[in-house]
């Protein structure tokens, strides 16, 4: 049967046509070509993968996995809460291509509809908050917290400098406790966890952080403490609850400097743990210093509004080694998928969910008292702290609860917890009182109705109206909903329009086999706190990524926990730190890191606490060796890591990788490797081979995971067997690893979509990575090759071939005709393409990477679009057309420009909309025309407009 294998879906060319472009190159055979840019003295021999499975054998297992799970009620609460994903949101976003294919906004002009998505989610974060400002995600609550933590001591200003205690108040949840220990150390923050009530706030404190309502679930007053904590010069960060949020007073109204948590119980599935989005937001004064991305209101060159990311130079891993914060990838799907939760229920559909789960839980308070139990919390939200008496065992709940598929929360001392959700309903009611009336040998009460919905009354209930904004107002039918979102969808370029080449972020195939099992309740509804025998099938899957990702990259053991490429290497960092110091090796802090490291390599030292030395490249890109070897030597004695990408960011096989590692370890360091390229080594070679002892892999770059508009990433890392012992652990969660304190929330970081890269490896098998590897390597050869005579390519290896992905030299044609790389990404867009990388690694270029999945066919129209914009530069270069109007200095040209009444162009209208025939056939129309950053940037909006606007 032609195609069956899931490896021929996968990869783009057929193999006639790989032939074909192998000829074109000169070479005879795969193997030919290979051996021409893998040094030889890396190759290994075959990976140990299990057999490949067709699509349909993989569906059948992973449908026989997800039977393993068991999904009971869940009332754990702690962060994570059932919730009901609107239908319309799972069809048209969640499973959507057009939407989880997209990148991160870089590219404004070609993004519109996501940017317009996350600018609803920061509004409604905003509004929810009461803060001015609200960033569009994070990874999750507990690294929120620590960003919040980090922001502020370096927002504490000069009569602070002395300052460097941050208090915690001791009923936060216990896992973003754990990542506040794990960020605060290496920054030399001090953490002074204990009651709010009782600590004496004086200089040596910079900041705060209490949770609203709190670990036990009790709503206390934080006013006057905000106060006092204000008058001796110390801010206030706030963890907190949206849907608590629609209730309760907001913290911005009682004075709260940041506020922060997750959005995931707005409409995102728990998924064992994540992806959810984090969300942050804080007052206008912290722009600059806010994490994350902003995504904020400008204009285009027509002056129309359009959207963009805001203050681009202020996003941290930009500054390198002057960053806060090492935020690159972030949530922006599931924060999409949560502003749109807020969208299509609007201000009184959140709120009646809020009242609704107060009802319950206070009915629930009222009956369980009645029984003789006695409920803790006096104000609360959703959670109820019950004290069993004397009579009562906890053994019993705790069994009666399992038999009736139900779990509960177990404080130490012996107290129960309940956090009532969404989707607790009457029959679920009477099941709760059932196992507590067992236990108490107590008659159970018949609930017969639903207990009538009354409005919030309790203390702190919020006065304050939100989310007026149209757009909350507007969608309440799914017929109006779904034609809201697909008329979003119809403004962005993703995978299902044309090929996404940008260098270093491995656009490939996001194969919708893999995606299914996302959907499905039996892994998208499991808590992460549950007893691990519920969640069978996950650790099967979870156990087996860790030994196929292990075999994969030559290592000994992978941490899942990391939540994108950047807190993989903060992890990785961290560990070898540990390493370090368990070896009686305090003092080792300095981070070697070449210049042509991604931002992301010097922002996550600076978090590590490291001292980043910066080695110079030399002319061919490659990393200058000797200055390498200066800079290890005359740091000997103090040298904790050098952080190294392999293939190098400039797209090469640098030969000396082993003497670099050999170096390194001479000197007394770890190789930590940078595994953002990695899809040009699986199967060819591996880091821990090598010689790394660390390296992270962005499986939403190499193994398939979608970048979702931005996010969610899946950050693994991978070790040394000398290094295993350090990996980070969990303090609610065994998770099997004892090393450093927690990087994430969860345990296994976002379990759910590890599914996808699960799936990517059982169907592809040893020879079928092996095999896409060759390709992303042949497709970007085949690109050079084809453009060497008009751009050029900037680095090639030793003997002439790129990597699996090229760069594009741009500043010859800047020179002589005044185009600029920035000219060329947008007139990319009038042919139906999204830009390649634009200026990294090498300032006014464009690196391109095709990955295996872009068909010979998509290669021949990108490489023709590519020449052809080529020649339209020739033309301004030689005189023909004008310097300033011509389609690039122009582009892109929307439809409402091409078919305005006046045209005053020196070029005709066909030229600037339709150059290349088979835009006839099918055509982009980009919805906005140039945006103007700096315009947005001095008139900082970054909320929707309020109603009358659109009236
Ligand atoms: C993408 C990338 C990173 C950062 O990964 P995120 O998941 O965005 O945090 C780091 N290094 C390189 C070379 C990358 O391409």
């Amino acid at each position: 049967m032609p195609y069956e294998k899931f490896v021929d879906r996968h990869i783009g060319p057929r193999d006639h046509e790989l032939k074909l472009m192998l000829n074109e190159l000169g070479v005879n055979t795969m193997d030919e070509l290979i051996a021409q840019t893998v040094p030889s003295d890396i190759r290994i021999g075959e990976m140990k993968l299990t057999p490949a499975m067709t699509e349909r054998a993989y569906f059948k297992h992973i449908k026989e996995l997800a039977a393993k799970n068991k999904v009971f009620n869940t009332y754990i609460g702690m962060g994570y809460y059932d919730t009901i994903t609107p239908s319309v949101i799972l069809r048209n976003v969640l499973e959507n291509p057009a939407w989880y294919t997209s990148y991160t906004p870089y590219q404004a002009e070609i993004s519109q509809g996501r940017l317009e998505a996350l600018l609803n989610f920061q509004t409604m974060v905003a509004e929810l908050t009461g803060m001015e400002l609200a960033n569009a995600s994070l990874l999750d609550e507990g690294t929120a917290a620590a960003e919040a933590m980090i922001m502020l001591n370096n927002a504490k200003g000069r009569k602070k400098k002395q300052a460097v205690k941050f208090f915690v108040d001791e009923q936060v949840w216990p896992q973003t406790l754990d990542v506040l220990i794990t960020r605060s150390e290496p920054l030399g923050i001090e953490l002074v966890v204990g009651d709010f009530c009782e600590v004496t706030l004086d200089d040596t404190y910079f900041g705060v952080l209490v949770q609203y309502p709190n670990s036990d679930g009790v709503v206390l007053d934080y006013k006057e403490f905000t106060d006092k904590c204000h008058d001796v010069g110390v801010r206030v960060a706030v963890a907190s609850d949206l849907m608590a949020l629609t209730l309760l007073e907001a913290p911005g109204d009682w004075g709260a400097d940041v506020v922060l948590g997750s959005s995931q119980r707005f409409g995102i599935p728990m998924g064992y743990g994540g992806p959810a989005a984090a969300f942050f937001a804080t007052k206008e004064e912290f722009k600059r210093n806010m994490p994350g991305r902003i995504i904020g209101i400008t204009k285009d060159a027509q002056g129309n509004q359009a959207l963009r990311m805001a203050l681009q130079t202020r996003e941290q891993h930009i500054k390198r080694e002057r960053a806060t914060s090492n935020i690159c990838t972030a949530q922006a799907l599931l924060a999409t998928m949560a502003g749109m939760y807020a969208t299509y229920h609007g201000p009184e559909g959140i709120k009646l969910i809020a009242n609704r789960i107060h009802t319950i839980a206070s009915f629930l308070s009222n009956s369980l008292i009645e029984m003789g139990y006695c409920q803790a919390n006096k104000t609360y939200f959703d959670t109820l702290r019950i004290v069993l008496p004397a009579h009562v065992k906890r053994e019993d709940i705790e069994w009666f609860s399992v038999d009736l598929e139900m779990n509960f929360r177990y404080f130490d001392n012996g107290d129960v917890g309940i956090s009532i959700d969404e989707t607790t309903n009457l029959e679920d009611i009477n099941w709760i009182l059932e196992v507590f009336a067992k236990a108490a040998n107590f008659q159970k009460p018949e609930v017969k109705d639903f207990p009538e919905i009354k409005a919030y009354t309790g203390q702190f209930k919020r006065t304050t109206e939100f989310m007026k904004q149209e757009v909350f107002n507007r969608y309440r039918s799914e017929t109006e909903m779904a034609r809201y979102i697909k008329r979003m969808e119809r403004k962005d370029i993703s995978l299902l329009n044309s090929m996404i080449s940008l260098g270093s972020c491995t656009m490939k195939l996001n194969a919708a086999t893999e995606m299914l099992p996302l959907s499905w309740i039996e892994f998208n509804g499991l808590h992460p706190f549950i007893p691990k025998n519920q969640a069978l099938g996950y650790h099967e899957m979870i156990e087996e990524l860790r030994r196929d990702l292990s075999e994969i990259t030559g290592f000994a053991d992978m941490s899942m926990q990391p939540n994108s490429g950047a807190a993989g290497e903060y992890a990785g960092l961290m560990v070898i730190r540990e390493y370090h110091i368990r070896r009686g090796d305090k003092h080792r802090n300095i981070v070697l890191i070449p210049s042509s490291a991604h931002g992301t390599n010097p922002a996550s030292g600076v978090m590590a606490g490291m001292k980043v030395v910066v080695t110079p490249c030399d002319e061919n890109g490659n990393v200058d060796v000797e200055a390498l070897r200066e800079k290890a030597i005359e740091h000997k004695d103090d040298l904790a890591a050098c952080m190294i990408t392999y293939p190098s960011t400039h797209g090469v096989f640098e030969v000396e990788i082993r003497e670099i590692c050999n170096i390194i370890h001479q000197n007394g360091g770890q190789v930590y490797m940078d595994g953002a390229n990695m899809n040009a080594q699986v199967g060819l070679t591996n880091p821990g081979f090598i010689g790394a002892d660390v390296c992270h892999l962005n499986l939403h770059k190499t193994f398939a995971i979608p970048h979702g508009g931005g996010g969610p990433g899946v950050g693994p890392i991978g070790v040394a067997k000398h290094l295993v012992e350090c990996l980070p652990s969990h303090p609610v969660i065994n998770n099997g690893h004892v090393g450093i304190h927690a990087v994430s929330s969860a345990p296994w970081g976002s379990a759910l979509v590890q599914t996808i890269t699960y799936g990517y490896i059982k169907m592809l098998g040893a020879d079928g990575l092996k095999k896409a590897t060759e390709v992303a390597i042949l497709n970007a050869n085949y690109i050079a090759h084809h453009t060497k005579d008009t751009y050029g390519v900037l680095y090639k290896g030793a003997q002439g071939r790129v990597g699996h992905e090229l760069i594009l030299e741009c500043r010859g044609v800047k020179a002589t005709s005044g185009i600029t790389e920035s000219d060329i990404a947008k007139r990319l867009m009038d042919y139906g393409f999204h830009a390649p990388t634009l200026s990294f690694p090498v300032h006014g270029t464009l690196m391109i990477e095709p990955t295996e999945s872009e068909s010979k066919y998509e290669l021949d129209r990108f490489i023709k679009t590519l020449n052809t914009i080529y020649a339209e530069i020739k033309e301004v270069e030689n005189g023909e057309v004008d310097k300033e109007d011509n389609v690039l200095k122009n582009a892109p040209h929307t439809d409402l420009v091409i078919s305005a009444d006046e045209w005053n162009h020196s070029y005709p209208r066909s030229k600037a909309a339709f150059p290349l025939p088979w835009l006839k056939e099918s055509k982009f129309w980009v919805p906005v025309g140039r945006v103007d950053d700096a315009y947005g940037d001095r008139n900082l909006v970054c909320t929707c407009d309020p109603i009358e606007s659109y009236m």
